[in-house]
């Protein structure tokens, strides 16, 4: 009988190795760059012909090899980077399985030139599919460069296989830009055909990311930072209407390696919620350092998929980063107010408003989510002053005569300081205004305020609706003649799904017959003038969201309420209205933007409003 197995012969071996790790120029640039940085290098060239087709090479001023190492790096499992199983679990250093020279020398033809500080000359190495070509010692400059010519040269399938030039070239760059923004301390340039296009001096994250993706990201990046026991998380996020509708630019590195995670891109996301519009998606750097010993990097032989033990609670840091982050940023404009003493003057003490303050509270104060409901419940009354056919519902009387009272609870002093406000019928004429009937604008000392009313109010609605549909406390107006609605079955099915949801945010219906509902009840805050309209447009806003956006039932219905209860442009505000309006936008968690990504205000600070004069 004959025996038929056998072991396959190196060079055969080291192609089918190398298929799983050079798949393309670009993942053979990965390699190589991560052998650069691994080798200590403070500047990285790359340099690329064909896409990579043709010719890439990296040269890097890193440690060298000897030329014995030199030699040995071609082999397969040929490592300086790990000795014993111990290590893999400590795995720092990019490169690991000491495959990544073996399998490009396998399916192309490498020249490698390598030199290490204390010898005087460098060592050259020719190698075209596995076949060692040429070795004699060269002069060189310390460092090591490696040039992989002609990829899958001997697999001409594979060669075939390959995307044309535009495509092979972003796969090049991608892979460029993941290892550049990971080490923003190296130097890196990039020439594709001779042509420089990059140069990134070594410097900070900031400077490395306008580096790589341009001027128009300067100012668009908000720092993220959050230190746990077992994980931190640093980089930057763009601001929300930095969004795009491409996706791209989102990096998530994991002990400085690049990883892909759609479920660690989702907790972005969802940070993000409310802030940007479905279908767009944010920017963000992010960089997590977390003990090697509670990941597996090594599930995926490209090694950009890892394996976290807890990947629950990476998930919440990331997320609670995020959030901490665009709060930070949101509150920014108003916390410019806070310290402005004028503005506050400005503001407590309009006497078209017949402001009084009992202590000292400073603009700061909007901002604390504690801004309680009952101290704005004035919005809604002060509002009703003006609606001269505004129902009156039982239950829901307010003397005019009496004070309103807000209460801004104080985060400096952590005492409640008052502000107390005469309702006043007189039109305002102080310093707050309106434009266009649309826009709301405020003075400060350090410029002007404007205010998108319309924006304004759907957000702060949105965000009382959120937290109503978490506690289930939305008050309800009763109907005085509750009416009667005939939907389609499909729209009488939706109903009946959202029941405790709507009912959460204080509407009362009942089921009324075959496809029937009866309104008996709608949210207190609501000025209703029709109650049928309001809930057959909420549905309808409702359906359209669904349609357009992926949102889940609550968030939608959040969104369609404020949608369809918000002020509309051209409607009149006193002055009070307005500063009740901009009051609560700021005690929102979320000012900046309406929930579907709108602005809701924009500052025009003095310095600008000099520069007009040319001052
Ligand atoms: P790995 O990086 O997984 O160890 P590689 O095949 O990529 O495997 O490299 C094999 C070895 O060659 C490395 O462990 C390292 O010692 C050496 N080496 C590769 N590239 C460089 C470089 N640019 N500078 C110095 N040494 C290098
Ligand atoms: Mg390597």
């Amino acid at each position: 009988m004959n025996n038929i197995i056998q072991l396959l012969p190196d060079a055969i071996a080291n192609q089918i190795a190398a298929g799983e790790v050079v798949q393309r120029p670009a993942s053979a640039l990965k390699e190589l760059l991560e052998n650069a940085v691994d080798a200590g290098a403070t500047q990285i060239q790359v340099l690329v012909k064909d896409a990579g087709k043709q010719l890439i090479q990296v040269i890097d001023n890193g440690k060298g090899m000897s030329p014995t190492d030199a030699r040995m790096s071609f082999e397969r499992h040929a490592t300086s980077k790990i000795r014993t199983s111990q290590d893999l679990f400590a795995i720092r250093t990019f490169g690991f399985r000491g495959e990544a020279l073996a399998s490009i020398a396998a399916v192309a033809q490498v020249e490698l030139k390598t030199r290490q500080a204390d010898s005087e000359l460098a060592t050259l190495i020719q190698i075209e599919g596995s076949e060692l070509k040429k070795q004699e010692p060269i002069s060189a400059p310390v460092g090591t460069s490696v040039a992989m010519k002609n990829l899958f040269f001997n697999v001409p399938a594979r060669r075939n296989f390959l995307k044309s030039n535009p495509v092979e070239m972003r796969h090049i760059v991608d892979e460029f830009q993941r290892v550049a923004l990971s080490y923003p301390e190296i130097g890196f340039t990039l020439y594709q055909q001779d042509l420089e296009t990059y140069n990134l001096t070594p410097g900070k994250l900031s400077q490395r990311i306008v580096g790589l993706f341009g001027k128009s990201y300067q100012g668009q990046l908000v720092p993220c930072e959050e230190v746990t026991p077992h994980l931190n998380v640093t980089g930057y996020i763009g601001k929300p209407e930095h969004a795009k509708k491409t996706r791209g630019e989102q990096f998530f590195f994991v002990n400085n390696r690049y990883i892909r995670s759609s479920y660690l891109h989702h907790a972005v996301s969802s940070a993000f919620e409310g802030l940007i519009q479905a279908d767009q998606h944010p920017f963000y750097v992010l960089f997590l350092e977390i003990d090697p010993a509670h990941i597996d990097i090594n599930v995926h032989p490209t090694k950009t998929e890892i394996k976290f033990d807890d990947e629950r609670t990476v998930y919440a840091v990331i997320r609670s980063a995020v959030k901490q982050a665009l709060g930070a940023h949101h509150v920014m404009p108003a916390l410019d107010f806070s310290v402005d003493v004028n503005f506050q003057e400005n503001w407590t003490k309009n006497p078209e408003t017949a402001v009084q303050v009992d202590r000292e509270y400073s603009y700061k104060t909007f901002n604390t989510p504690e801004f309680k409901k009952s101290s704005v419940s004035g919005w809604e009354k002060l509002f009703e002053g003006n609606f001269e056919n505004a129902p009156k519902y039982p239950g829901q009387s307010h003397p005019r005569e009496e004070q309103e009272i807000l209460t801004f609870p104080s985060r400096a002093s952590g005492d409640e300081s008052r502000l107390v406000i005469q309702p006043s019928e007189q039109e305002a004429t102080g310093t707050t205004f309106q434009v266009e009937l649309s826009y709301v604008v405020a003075q400060m000392s350090t410029g002007l305020l404007i205010v998108d009313q319309q924006m304004a109010h759907e957000r702060i609605l949105y965000e009382r609706y959120i937290k109503q549909l978490a506690t289930h406390q939305g008050a309800s107006q009763q109907c005085l003649f509750p009416p009667t609605l005939q939907l389609n079955p499909a729209d009488f099915a939706l109903v009946m799904d959202m029941l405790p949801e709507l009912f959460s945010l204080g509407f009362v219906v009942e089921e009324f017959g075959k496809d029937t509902v009866l309104i008996q009840g709608v949210p207190a805050d609501v000025q209703v003038k029709n109650e049928k309209e309001l809930f057959e447009g909420l549905i309808e806003q409702f359906k359209n969201f669904k349609s357009e956006l992926s949102l889940d039932k609550r968030e939608n219905l959040a969104r369609s309420l404020s949608r369809k209860s918000s002020l509309k442009k051209g409607q009149k505000l006193n002055s009070q209205e307005m500063e009740t309006l901009v009051g609560q936008l700021f005690a929102c968690q979320h000012p900046n933007y309406s929930p579907s990504g709108n602005k809701t205000f924009v500052k025009l600070d003095l310095t600008s409003i000099h520069a007009f004069f040319g001052k």
